[in-house]
C-alpha cells in the first residue's frame, strides 16, 4: 500500500527537483522555446508546496486534486494546463480509498491520456510525452512481471531519462518548439525533462 504521505514526499521532492533543476529547464526552453519552463513549474510546484502545507489533504485523491488544481491556476503557457491535467486525471482514476501498485500504475496511465487527449502529441512529437509513455509502459510490464513497486518504478525512472533523451535527434511537431520545425533537431524537450524528474523521485520516494 502507498500512503497519502508518501505521495506527498513524492510531490515535495518533485518540488525539490524542478527547483533544483530550473536554469537547467530554462536553458533547454531557451534552445526551443521561450526560455519560462524553468520558472513556469517552479512556481507552480513552489504554489503546491505551499499549498499542502496550508491544507494536508486527507487522501491520494484530494491530495492530487489539490495539485492539478494549483498548477492550472498558477502556470500558463503549455505546462500549467498539461501538468494540471495529468495530476487531476491521477486524482479521478486513483480514487480516495488506499492506493496500492496497481492504483498508482493504474492512475498514472489515466494522467498520460488526460496529457494525451489535452494536448494533442503523441508518442516521438518531442514532448513530456516521449519520457511519460515509456514510463507507464515500463511501469505496467514491471508489475505485470511480478515486480515489487520499487523496482517497477525503478525501471520506469530508466525508461523516463532514455525517452528524454531521444528527445534530442526529434523533430518537435507539437507546442512552441514546433515553430522551428527542422532547428528543433539537436535539442533535448524541457518538459520531457521536467517529466523524467517526475518519475524519478516517485521512484526514490514510493519504492
Ligand atoms: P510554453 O511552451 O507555453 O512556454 P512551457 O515552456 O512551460 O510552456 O512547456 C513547454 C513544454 O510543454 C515542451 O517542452 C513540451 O514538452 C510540452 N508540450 C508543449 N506542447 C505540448 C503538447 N501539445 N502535448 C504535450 N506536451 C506539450
Ligand atoms: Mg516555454
Ligand atoms: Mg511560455
Amino acid at each position: 500500500e502507498i500512503s497519502v504521505d508518501a505521495l506527498q514526499a513524492w510531490l515535495r521532492a518533485f518540488a525539490g527537483a524542478v527547483a533544483e533543476n530550473r536554469d537547467q529547464l530554462t536553458k533547454l526552453d531557451q534552445a526551443i522555446g521561450d526560455g519560462d519552463h524553468g520558472t513556469n513549474m517552479d512556481r507552480g510546484m513552489s504554489a503546491v508546496v505551499a499549498a499542502l502545507d496550508d491544507a494536508p489533504p486527507a487522501d491520494a485523491a484530494a491530495l492530487f486534486k489539490q495539485v492539478g488544481t494549483t498548477l492550472v491556476s498558477k502556470v500558463g503557457g503549455a505546462s500549467g494546463p498539461l501538468y494540471g491535467t495529468f495530476f487531476l486525471r491521477l486524482a479521478g482514476a486513483g480514487g480516495a480509498g488506499p492506493w496500492d501498485a496497481e492504483t498508482f500504475a493504474r492512475a498514472l496511465r489515466a494522467g498520460l491520456d488526460g496529457v494525451v487527449a489535452r494536448g494533442k502529441a503523441e508518442a516521438g512529437d518531442k514532448t513530456m510525452l516521449d519520457a511519460l509513455i515509456p514510463a507507464c509502459d515500463a511501469l505496467d510490464a514491471a508489475l505485470a512481471a511480478g515486480q515489487p513497486l520499487g523496482e517497477a518504478l525503478t525501471a520506469a525512472a530508466d525508461a523516463a531519462r532514455d525517452g528524454r533523451d531521444a528527445t534530442v535527434p526529434m523533430l518537435a511537431r507539437k507546442g512552441r518548439a514546433s515553430y522551428l520545425g527542422e532547428r528543433s533537431i539537436g535539442h533535448q524537450d524541457p518538459g520531457a525533462t521536467s517529466t523524467s524528474l517526475l518519475v524519478e523521485t516517485a521512484a526514490a520516494e514510493l519504492g
